[in-house]
C-alpha cells in the first residue's frame, strides 16, 4: 500500500477524522473517540503556501463553510516535512484577525480620518485620477527628441506577495499606461543577486535548491542568518551537518545559525569582499582549485586585451565625471574568427588566472584580518575548511541573502562568491551552488515577471529611446558567438521578446508592425527608475501620482524622514493590503498634520494567500500552485481582481477618447481575473497550425516548452522561462509526486513535486557535474550522467551531448562563450570585485588602495540626503539590520499577529557590553540612535552575541536593529531607516541597508508614537 507522509498522517488521525485505521487491523476506538472531537471536523483540505520567507512552506488549509478553521504545515512538502517556523504557524490567526482591512476605505486630501466607501465608487475615482495623470503628462518624446510613449509622474509599487499570475497581469497593465517608475520589493532585498549571478553562469537565479543543501561537505554561510529568517533551510544545513559538513557563519553578531554551526566567525559589516579576495589569493597560491573544471568550465584561460588595467582601486576606463566606466577597456583579446583568445598553459600575462592573481595578491591575511576585523587564525579556519571542497568527490555550497545583497557593493559580494564557486569547481553539482535564500513569499516569482523598471519579463531588458525599433532592439539585446560548440542560449531572445509582445497585443501585434513594439514605454538609456530615484522625484514634486500594493515603503526604503514627506507631497495615492501599516497611513504619521496633507487617498483591502489561488516560486525556483481554501474576508478582493478591474475601467475612459490610447485598447487583456487562465498564458500557446520537426501543433494547444516558442507571432508566452509548466500534460505547478528514482533520491531531487523553472531542472548549470565526457565527477552524488547515448538523472542543463563528443557543447548555456565567467567583463564597477568601504565608513585609510568607496556607487542627492564623512567623530559606530523569526520584513503584517507580537514586542539595538560600559547604558534602556539622517529610538538589548572588533589596529563598536518595527504598532520605536542612507550599488542601486554609521546615548524622554 503506497501511503504519503501526509496520508500516513491522516490515516493515524492527525489529519481529517474519519479515515478508517480498522483496514490496517488496528484498534480505532481510543483514536475515533479524539477524532471526533476534532476541530476540524467536516471541514474541506486545501493545499496553501506560507506567505512569507522563500521556503514556500506548504500548508493545509481547512475550511468550513468558506472560513478557516486551521492551518498547519504540509508533511508531503519536502522542503519542511510539515514543519513550520512562528510566522507559519500564527498564519490563521493572521488571516482571521480582527485588524484586517475588511472595507475599501477613502481618505480626502486635508481630512483626518478614513471613511468607508463601496467599491464601485472607489474604482471608478481611481480610474479617472489615473486617465487625468496619464492625460496631463504623458510624453512622447524625450529631450533629445526620440519616441518614449511613457508617463513619468506616475508610479507603482510593489509586490512580491502576489502570484505569479497577479504578477502577470500587473506588468502587462503598467507598461499599457505608459508607467517607468515601476519596482518592488526585489530591487531592496535581492536585486544584487541577479547582474551577479547572471554575470558569473549565465542566469540570475538560485543555482541549486532547498534539499540539496542537504548534500554538502562544506557550508559558508555569510550575510545570513538562516536558522532565524529562513528556518526550514536551516534543517538542510542540519541534516548536512549530521552527515559530517563543516558549516561556518562569518556574521557580524552570533546568533541561532552560529550556535548550531561547527564554528561561528564575526566580521566587520561591509568587509566580505575583503575576506572572499583572500579566500581567492589562498585558493590561487595553495593550488586548492579543481583544476579540470577551472581549464575546462571557466575562462580562466582567455586573454584579456591590453586596455585592461588595475590601478590603486580603479580599473581602466573609468570617467570621473560620470562616475562610471567605459567597459570596452575591459573586452577579451579576439581570433581572426571573433573568439576570445586562449592560453591554455596559463602563462600569458593576460589571461584571466593571471590577473586573478594579481588583483588578489594584495588580499594577503594580515590585511584582510585589519580590515574585516577578523582573527587570522579565524580567517585561516574557513580558508582551510572550505577550500578543501575543491576536490571532484567534495561539495561545497555557499549560502547568503541581505547581509550580502544590502551593500554599495552589493553585486561585487556576491560575483565573488560566484567565482570562489567557480575555482573550485562547485557549481552544477549536487550539495553545491550558490544558494540565493530570496526575500519575500514570491520574490522569486515576481523578478521573473519583471516587477522591476528595467526589465520585461523573463530577463529582457526594457528597450531604450535609442532602439526605436523591435529589430534595433533585438540586435543589441540578442548575443551571438561563432563557437559551434557554445550553445549561446540567449541567441534566441527573439522569440521570447515576440512570444511576449503577441501575448500583451494578441491579433493586433503583427509582424508588419513590429508585433506593436512601439506601444512598449521606452527609458532614456541609463535612465534609473529604481526606489531611490522614484522616492527622490517624488520629494523634488516630479511625481504626482501613483499605486502601491503589498509594500510598505514608509517603513522599509532609506531615509524615511524623506520618504514620508515625499509619499505625503502626492495628489493621489492607491493601495492595495492586508492591514493598515506606516505607509497606507502615512497622512497622520508622527509628525505631520493631516490638514496639510492634500494626498487623496484609497485603500483596497486584499485577500490574503489562503483567501486565493495561483502560483507563486521558492527561493530554488520550485513553481508551486496554491488553492483557494477560504472566502476574502469581509468585502477583500485578491490583486489580479482588482489591477484587471482598473485596468479595464481605464480601458472604459480611453475607449471614449484620451491621450495615445493605443497602448491600453491594443492590449490582449482578461475581462475578469483567472489565476488558471493566466497561467495557461504564462506558459504560451500556438496561435496558429506549425509542425515543427516531425511534430504537429494545433492553434490553441499548449506550447511543451520554451524551444518550440518562435519570433514569427506563432506563439503566446507571457513569461518564456515558465514555458513548460503548463502544458497539454496540466498545470504542472499541482504536481504532488514525491517519487524518485534511487539516483533523485540519493541527493533529495524530488522531481515529481511541483515543477521547477527551466524545464524542471532542479540543479542549474548540471553539465557541470560531470567530467568532458558525461562521467559524473562524484559517483556518490550524481546529478546527471551520460549513458548509453542519452543523459540520466536531472533534466540536463542542455540537451546536446558532453563536450569532449561529437557534437558535445560546452555546459554553461546561457553565457555567450559557454564558459563561467572568473572574469566578468559586463558590471558597471569592474570584471573583478574589489574591496571598497561602504558610504559611510568608521575608517579614514582603505588598505587596498587610495580609492576609498565605491567609484561609481549611485548618491541620491537632495537637502535631505546626508552622508558621514570618513572616519567622522560624531558618528563612530557601524549600524547593520536584520530580521527576526517572529517578524516578517517591515513587520506590516507579522506585527498584527498578538504571538508573534507577544514574543517580539519591540524595536531594540544589540550592543556589546563593552559599548554599553562606555555609553553608560543598562540592558532594557531607552537609547536614542542618531545618524545624520535623524533619530531613531529602542531598548538597549546588551550582549555578549556582538563584540567589539579590532580593525585597523582600532577597536571598533558595531550595533544592530532588526528591520521590522515603526510607528503603527507597537506603539515603541519607529524604523530602523530613519537612520539609513540613501546610497545605491552602481548595478542595481540596491541600498546600502547594512552598514551607515550612528551613535548612541541613554535617551532622556521616550517618545510618545
Ligand atoms: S516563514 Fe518561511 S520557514 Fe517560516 S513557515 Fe513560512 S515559508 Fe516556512
Amino acid at each position: 500500500m503506497g501511503l504519503s507522509r501526509r496520508g500516513f498522517l491522516k490515516m493515524t488521525g492527525a489529519g481529517v477524522a474519519g479515515m478508517a485505521l480498522g483496514r490496517l487491523g488496528i484498534d480505532l476506538t481510543p483514536v475515533s473517540a479524539y477524532a471526533a472531537g476534532l476541530k476540524i471536523d467536516g471541514c474541506k483540505e486545501f493545499i496553501s503556501i506560507c506567505p512569507f520567507c522563500s521556503c514556500g512552506c506548504n500548508t493545509l488549509v481547512y475550511s468550513r463553510d468558506g472560513k478557516i478553521i486551521s492551518i498547519e504545515g504540509d508533511p508531503d512538502y519536502p522542503i519542511s516535512d510539515g514543519g513550520l517556523c512562528a510566522k507559519g504557524a500564527s498564519l490563521k490567526s493572521l488571516h482571521t484577525s480582527p485588524e484586517r482591512l475588511t472595507k475599501p476605505l477613502y481618505r480626502a486630501p486635508g481630512s483626518d480620518k478614513w471613511e468607508e466607501k463601496p467599491w464601485d465608487w472607489m474604482m471608478e475615482r481611481i480610474a479617472a485620477r489615473i486617465k487625468e495623470t496619464r492625460d496631463r503628462d504623458f510624453k512622447e518624446k524625450n529631450a533629445a527628441g526620440q519616441v518614449v510613449n511613457r508617463v513619468e509622474s506616475m508610479f507603482h509599487l510593489g509586490s512580491s506577495q502576489v502570484s505569479n499570475e497577479e504578477a502577470a497581469v500587473l506588468h502587462q497593465m503598467v507598461r499599457a499606461l505608459g508607467i517607468v517608475h515601476f519596482d518592488h520589493q526585489a530591487r531592496i532585498c535581492h536585486s544584487s543577486t541577479v547582474p551577479a549571478l547572471a554575470e558569473s553562469f549565465g542566469r540570475g537565479a538560485m543555482t541549486n535548491h532547498y534539499t540539496d543543501i542537504g548534500n554538502a561537505d562544506a557550508i559558508l554561510i555569510m550575510g545570513s542568518n538562516c536558522a532565524e529568517h529562513h528556518p526550514m533551510t536551516f534543517k538542510w544545513v542540519i541534516k548536512a551537518k549530521e552527515k559530517g559538513a563543516v558549516v561556518m557563519h562569518v556574521d557580524p553578531k552570533f546568533s541561532r545559525t552560529s550556535a548550531r554551526s561547527t564554528f561561528h566567525v564575526p566580521i566587520r559589516s561591509g568587509t566580505d569582499i575583503a575576506f572572499l579576495g583572500g579566500m581567492v589569493k589562498y585558493i590561487l597560491e595553495k593550488k586548492k582549485y579543481f583544476e579540470q573544471y577551472m581549464m575546462e568550465y571557466t575562462n580562466a584561460s582567455f586573454i584579456v586585451g591590453e586596455k585592461f588595467s588595475f590601478t590603486d582601486g580603479l580599473f581602466s576606463g573609468f570617467d570621473p565625471k560620470r562616475k562610471k566606466y567605459d567597459k570596452s577597456a575591459w573586452a577579451f583579446e579576439k581570433d581572426e574568427a571573433g573568439l576570445p583568445k586562449r592560453d591554455t598553459t596559463l602563462k600569458h600575462p593576460r589571461c584571466v588566472y593571471n590577473l586573478l592573481k594579481k588583483h588578489y595578491d594584495r588580499y594577503d591575511t594580515k590585511t584582510v584580518s585589519s580590515v574585516t576585523g577578523v582573527s587570522e587564525k579565524d580567517i585561516l579556519r574557513v580558508y582551510e575548511a572550505y577550500t578543501a571542497t575543491g576536490r571532484p568527490d567534495k561539495a561545497g555550497t555557499v549560502i547568503y541573502a541581505l547581509g550580502w545583497t544590502q551593500h554599495s557593493v552589493g553585486v561585487q559580494n556576491i560575483r565573488l562568491s560566484a567565482m570562489v564557486q567557480l575555482l573550485l569547481g562547485n557549481i552544477g553539482i549536487a550539495g553545491g551552488g550558490i544558494n540565493a535564500l530570496r526575500g519575500e513569499p514570491n520574490v522569486q516569482g515576481t523578478t521573473d515577471h519583471a516587477l522591476l523598471y528595467g526589465y520585461l519579463p523573463g530577463y529582457h531588458n526594457v528597450p531604450t529611446a535609442d532602439r526605436p525599433t523591435l529589430a534595433e532592439y533585438l540586435k543589441a539585446e540578442t548575443p551571438a558567438t561563432k563557437d559551434p560548440k557554445s550553445v549561446n542560449w540567449w541567441g534566441n531572445r527573439p522569440k521570447y521578446v515576440v512570444s511576449l509582445l503577441k501575448s500583451w497585443y494578441g491579433d493586433n501585434a503583427t509582424k508588419e508592425n513590429d508585433f506593436c513594439y512601439s506601444l512598449v514605454p521606452k527609458l532614456d538609456p541609463g535612465m534609473d527608475c529604481s526606489h531611490l530615484y522614484i522616492f527622490d522625484r517624488m520629494y523634488k514634486d516630479q511625481i504626482k501620482g501613483g499605486t502601491i500594493f503589498g509594500h510598505n515603503p514608509a517603513q522599509s526604503i532609506p531615509n524615511t524622514h524623506k520618504v514620508r514627506k515625499a509619499l505625503n507631497s502626492l495628489d493621489w495615492l492607491v493601495m492595495g493590503d492586508v492591514f493598515h501599516n506606516e505607509t497606507t497611513d502615512n497622512w497622520h504619521a508622527p509628525g505631520f498634520d493631516p490638514k496639510n496633507v492634500k494626498t487623496e487617498v484609497f485603500l483596497l483591502p486584499s485577500a490574503y494567500r489562503a483567501e486565493k489561488e495561483g502560483t507563486i516560486s521558492n527561493s530554488g525556483r520550485w513553481h508551486m500552485w496554491h488553492y483557494k481554501a477560504a472566502d476574502p474576508l469581509g468585502e477583500s478582493r485578491n490583486m489580479g481582481e482588482m489591477f484587471v478591474e482598473i485596468m479595464n475601467r481605464v480601458r472604459a475612459l480611453y475607449a471614449k477618447g484620451g491621450t495615445f490610447p493605443d497602448p491600453i485598447l491594443k492590449q490582449d487583456f482578461p475581462e475578469t481575473f483567472d489565476a488558471d487562465a493566466v497561467a495557461k498564458k504564462c506558459n504560451g500557446w500556438f496561435t496558429k497550425d506549425v509542425t515543427i520537426g516531425d511534430k504537429q501543433f494545433k492553434k490553441g494547444q499548449q506550447v511543451p516548452g520554451f524551444a518550440q516558442l518562435a519570433d514569427d507571432g506563432s506563439t503566446v508566452s507571457l513569461c518564456w522561462v515558465y514555458c513548460g509548466g503548463y502544458t497539454e500534460a496540466g498545470n504542472l505547478a499541482k504536481r504532488r509526486d514525491l517519487t524518485q528514482t534511487p539516483m533523485q533520491a540519493k541527493i533529495a531531487m524530488f522531481p515529481g513535486f511541483a515543477w521547477a523553472w527551466p524545464m524542471n531542472r532542479r540543479v542549474l548549470y548540471n553539465r557541470a557535474s560531470v567530467d568532458p565526457n558525461g562521467k559524473p565527477y562524484n559517483p556518490e552524488r550524481v546529478v546527471i550522467a551520460w549513458e548509453d547515448g542519452k543523459w540520466v538523472g536531472d533534466v540536463p542543463d542542455g540537451g546536446a551531448p558532453p563536450m569532449a563528443m561529437e557534437k558535445g557543447t560546452y555546459p554553461f548555456i546561457m553565457t555567450t562563450e559557454g564558459r563561467s565567467q572568473l572574469y566578468g567583463p559586463g558590471r558597471a564597477d569592474g570584471p573583478f570585485p574589489e574591496h571598497y568601504e561602504p558610504a559611510e565608513t568608521p575608517l579614514s585609510v582603505n588598505p587596498f588602495s587610495k580609492q576609498m568607496n565605491n567609484p561609481c556607487m549611485k548618491v541620491i542627492e537632495s537637502n535631505m540626503d546626508t552622508l558621514a564623512k570618513n572616519a567622522d567623530p560624531r558618528f563612530p559606530i557601524v549600524l547593520t539590520s536584520y530580521s527576526l523569526t517572529e517578524h516578517w520584513c517591515s513587520g506590516s503584517e507579522t506585527r498584527n499577529g498578538p504571538a508573534l507580537l507577544e514574543a517580539e514586542p519591540q524595536q531594540y539595538i544589540e550592543m556589546s557590553h563593552e559599548l554599553a560600559k562606555e555609553k553608560g547604558i543598562a540592558n532594557g534602556d531607552v537609547v536614542d540612535v542618531e545618524s545624520l539622517r535623524g533619530t531613531c529610538q529602542a531598548v538597549a538589548m546588551v550582549t555578549v552575541r556582538i563584540r567589539p572588533f579590532t580593525v585597523a589596529g582600532k577597536t571598533l563598536h558595531l550595533v544592530g536593529m532588526p528591520f521590522a518595527f515603526g510607528w503603527t504598532k507597537p506603539k515603541c520605536g519607529d524604523s530602523i531607516n530613519r537612520l539609513t542612507v540613501s546610497i545605491g550599488d552602481p548595478n542595481t542601486t540596491i541600498p546600502e541597508y547594512k552598514a551607515c554609521l550612528v551613535n548612541l546615548r541613554k535617551a532622556e524622554k521616550v517618545t510618545e508614537l
